[in-house]
């Protein structure tokens, strides 16, 4: 018997796996599709964004302190 077409399906991708994105700090699995784990979610733009404004508003108020 010659199988010469024999069809084989395209793996579905599973979601668990779709959904699962490495840290971009340090390729770690993380949840949530997050872009970055909890040791490097300081990490993010919008995080330092906030941090930075938070320390000039605390510099400008902190003089005295
Ligand atoms: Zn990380």
């Amino acid at each position: 018997m010659i199988e010469s077409h024999r069809v084989v399906p395209p793996e579905p991708t599973p979601p668990s796996r779709r959904n699962t994105v490495g840290c971009l700090v340090c390729a770690k699995a993380t949840t949530g599709g997050k872009p970055y784990c909890a040791r490097h979610v300081d990490q993010m733009p919008y995080v330092a964004q906030l941090s930075a404004r938070l320390a000039r508003r605390r510099g400008r108020k902190g003089d005295a302190a």
